[in-house]
């Protein structure tokens, strides 16, 4: 057997490592840092980039502002100097070399105290020399489009916590659940493209361009979804882009929403006494109400899992009544279906508006409609059992008694 290596490089997980510098080049040290585990500190520059700044406002990083002081030396282990001033590096880098910290000239300018590099699992270089860093930057980035399921972050595929996993940055959707992104890598840049506290959501063609930019720098970029990515997610529209973009993508499916509700409502989806197909639609406006085959949806011995539907109830009603289905078809709303939250309301089509509303349903929720609704009362195993005007369609269970067991 041969010896193990012997390891060339300092390993700088969680260890505090001082940036000078606030540019571009100083941007592209603290990316490599993070992503080897470091704890990035930046001083020495007047103002930062952007991406900088965004991850100084988010804590990722701190920032040191004022002039270059020696004393920032005395808590860190590592310093890189990537300053645009080579004034400042040299001083830094003096100040390392009197304080025996050790020390690397990322601009390539001045001699080097040590020229030691870190590397994290994918080889890239910290604290590299000037082509290194340049070469890391052409290095093509990728985009995985991740379905991250309803919520519960048992239902992630392994493809998909793998993802997660090696992501440098992550764009998702306000419909991931926080337990989910809990899993991310400390390293990982979030960034929420979902709807904003402001209630404004990041429009499609941003969230293209972001995708873009940070693939662009070499970046593992992760675009996480609810549910599945193709279906309602608006996955297609963004693997096109990619594609004219040149920009190397792969897609990890999803739990969608219907099938994690109906399991864990006790629905199944289909029955052999009672549907034979299932139909995912969607309905969130005048126009999408307005070209659905109602006829064809109002079909008996089918179930309709209908998303973004909360707001309108009444036209659901109203049209699939209209085209002929029975008035008392069961349904079952799901909300927040898979986290512990959930709740599932049941009931008949015709009062389907009302009983929302008494219930104060709220999205995220599905609606399912079709016979094997009205399942969810005798089946149920998951939180809270359904609020429901239907009786069980079943027998309640026999409860052993004592004769039996003795
Ligand atoms: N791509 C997603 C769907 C996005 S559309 C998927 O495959 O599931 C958003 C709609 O999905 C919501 O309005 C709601 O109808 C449904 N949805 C998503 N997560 C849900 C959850 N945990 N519980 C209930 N409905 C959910």
């Amino acid at each position: 057997m041969s010896p193990a290596p012997i390891a060339l490089y300092p390993d700088l997980r969680e260890r505090p490592v001082l940036v000078v510098g606030g540019g571009a080049a100083a941007e592209r040290q603290v990316q490599a840092l993070l992503a080897a585990g470091a704890l990035p500190r930046l001083g020495g520059a007047p103002a930062l980039t952007p991406v900088l700044q965004a991850w100084a406002d988010a804590g990722r990083i701190q920032w040191l502002r004022g002039r270059f002081d020696g004393a920032w030396l005395d808590a860190v282990w590592y310093l890189v100097a990537a300053s645009d001033d080579p004034a400042v590096n040299r001083q830094a880098l003096q100040a390392a070399a009197a304080q025996r910290v050790l020390a690397q000239d990322a601009t390539g300018a001045a001699d080097t105290a040590a020229a030691t590099q870190a590397t994290d699992d994918t080889g890239d270089g910290i604290g590299a020399s000037a082509a290194a860093a340049t070469a890391q930057a052409i290095r093509p980035g990728t985009v995985t489009l991740v379905g991250a399921g309803p919520g519960d972050p048992g239902l992630l595929t392994l493809n998909a916590l793998r993802a997660l996993r090696n992501a440098d940055v992550v764009l998702h959707d306000r419909l991931v659940s926080a337990a989910i992104l809990e899993l991310l890598p400390g390293t990982a840049e979030r960034i929420e493209v979902g709807k904003s506290a402001s209630g404004h959501s990041v429009r499609q063609e941003q969230i293209h361009a972001l995708m873009l930019e940070h693939a662009r720098r070499g970046r593992r970029v992760v675009r996480l979804k609810g549910g599945d990515p193709f279906v309602f997610g608006r996955g297609g529209e963004e693997l096109e882009y990619l594609r004219t973009h040149g920009v190397p993508y792969a897609v990890v499916p999803g739990i969608t929403a219907a099938l994690a509700c109906a399991a864990y409502a006790g629905i199944p989806l289909t029955h052999r006494e009672h549907a034979q197909s299932l139909r995912l639609v969607t309905a969130h406006c005048k126009e999408s109400f307005d070209t659905l085959d109602w006829a064809a949806l109002a079909q008996e011995r089918q179930t309709l899992a209908v998303y973004m539907g909360v707001a309108g109830l009444d036209t659901v009603r109203e049209r699939l009544l209209r085209a002929g289905r029975a008035a008392d078809t069961p349904f079952a709303l799901v909300e927040n279906g898979s986290r512990p939250q959930q709740r599932v309301v049941v009931g008949t089509l015709a009062d389907l508006p009302d009983t929302a509303r008494a219930h104060q349903v709220r999205s995220p929720a599905l609606l399912i409609l079709g016979e094997v609704a009205a399942l969810a009362t005798g089946l149920h195993w998951f939180g809270a059992a359904p609020l429901s005007a239907l009786p069980s369609p079943f027998p309640k269970p026999a409860v052993p008694t004592l004769a039996h067991a003795a």
